[in-house]
């Protein structure tokens, strides 16, 4: 339906399965690891962005398949919002060791990619999932919010000058804390009734 978005990602990912120069590369192949580059509709109006692949991931290609997806699924569900409906990616695409934070030079070499995924979908809502992708995308777009807590800017909408016009950014904690915290995870069902306001239509 639309193939320069198909054939825009199909490169991408070709890139990021060759991508020798990544300090995660070698991990992955030891390990048989997939890259994880993103899933769901390349005409999605809603963009989830999460930190970096877990091991179910890396061993699916799948981003958020394991516990952290299972709560991802509650929450889109609750919204009546399918995975298909949406696109989920993350910053890093490879998995860091033992789950690890990714490192500030991983960030940086992956984050192109995720810039050129932005830029092909053109999503009107990036819903970043957790601080990493939160303060990527404040400070990607130059929002004022930028430098400011989690804590105060979950479930806020943010406006977003990006190349393709003006987007909103929706900070969300990420779905891992819900798996420690009950009161975390109201807060993140809370936090995700706010996307409801931005679906109108079928084409979500
Ligand atoms: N956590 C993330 O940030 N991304 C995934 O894909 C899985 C877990």
């Amino acid at each position: 339906m639309t193939p320069k978005r198909s054939e825009a990602l199909q490169q991408l990912r070709s890139e990021i399965v060759d991508l020798r120069e990544s300090p995660l590369y070698a991990y992955r192949v030891e390990n048989e690891y997939f890259p994880v580059i993103g899933q769901g509709s390349e005409t999605a109006k809603i963009m989830f962005i999460g930190e970096a692949p877990g091991e179910k991931e890396a061993r699916t290609g799948k981003p958020f398949c394991g516990a952290s997806g299972r709560v991802l699924d509650e929450l889109l569900e609750s919204i009546h919002l399918s995975r298909e409906a949406v696109y989920i990616t993350n910053i890093v695409k490879d998995r860091p060791p033992k789950n690890r934070d990714p490192h500030k030079g991983e960030i940086a070499l992956y984050a192109p990619f995720l810039e050129r995924q932005i830029a092909i979908i053109q999503p009107t809502v990036i819903a970043t999932l957790g601080r990493f992708s939160m303060e990527f995308i404040l400070t990607l777009f130059g929002a004022e919010e930028k430098g400011q807590k989690i804590s105060q800017l979950h479930g806020k909408t943010i406006r977003i000058n990006t190349s393709y016009g003006t987007a909103q950014c929706v900070p969300l904690y990420h779905p891992a804390v819900a798996l420690y915290n009950a009161n975390q995870k109201s807060t993140l069902i809370e936090d995700f009734q706010i996307l409801r306001a931005f679906l109108s239509g079928d084409d979500v």
